[in-house]
């Protein structure tokens, strides 16, 4: 479907739709770059060397891979280590990982967002584990396309940012969206969107199988599936 015909689609939509869209697996592939850049926090902060597979961390938020890994290197004791540090050594990783490297955008993810920026009746939002700067320098040009987002810079459970990305939509236009979407990659991003009571869309661009996310209302190969998807929602 041609993205004219999009357009025309939507030309007298009134209603308000609210998008939220998680990051890796979902708009990004970043090779794992996360990854080794919090392996190399713990190497450098701990002297530990700790192995993170894709499963290990997606669909969490940083703050709960933080405390994950601190369970894993102290079992025993109570820990004291500052989030604030680790963060610091983790977004200095990201930033030397992914300097020079162009951004691998999953498909659809640039076409969709553009989009959703620039169709009325639709707000972009970012719903993502990922630290907020974290965010900002994985999804580089396409960072700003969206209106607002719920990071995990602090909390470790991923359903309650959706109540914060719905209060950041509540503040800035002082009513509820008619839909809400929640889109991942993960069983979690589901779960996310259950619980807040909104549409799930899962896409199988992460290390999970559309089987996997079958509990989804709609499960796609990827977001160049977005026309028939914004049809059928
Ligand atoms: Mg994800």
């Amino acid at each position: 479907m041609s993205s004219s015909k999009i357009t025309y689609l939507n030309k007298n939509k009134k209603k308000d739709y609210l998008y939220i869209l998680d990051i890796d697996g979902t708009l990004i592939d970043s090779g794992g770059a996360g990854r080794k850049s919090m392996e190399k926090a713990c190497e450098s902060l701990f002297g530990q060397t700790i192995k993170l597979n894709a499963k290990d961390v997606a669909g969490r938020t940083d703050s709960y891979i933080f405390k994950h890994i601190l369970k894993k290197i102290y079992p025993k004791n109570r820990f004291s280590v500052d989030l604030t540090e680790f963060k610091t050594v983790y977004i200095r990783n990201l930033l030397e990982e992914l300097r020079d490297k162009p951004t691998n955008y999953l498909k659809g993810a640039r076409e969709f967002t553009d989009f959703l920026e620039k169709s009325s009746g639709y707000t972009p939002a970012l719903l993502t584990g990922n630290f907020k700067k974290a965010a900002k320098i994985k999804l580089k040009e396409i960072a700003d396309k969206f209106e607002f987002g719920a990071y995990g810079d602090i909390k470790t459970n991923r359903n309650d940012l959706f109540f914060d990305a719905l209060g950041l939509y509540q503040k800035k236009y002082n009513k509820n969206p008619d839909k809400t979407v929640v889109i991942g990659d993960t069983p979690f991003d589901i779960e996310c969107a259950i619980k807040g009571n909104a549409i799930s869309v899962a896409v199988s661009t992460g290390p999970y199988s559309k089987e996997d996310l079958k509990a989804a209302d709609f499960v796609l190969e990827d977001l160049s599936q977005w026309p028939s998807l914004l049809e059928s929602i």
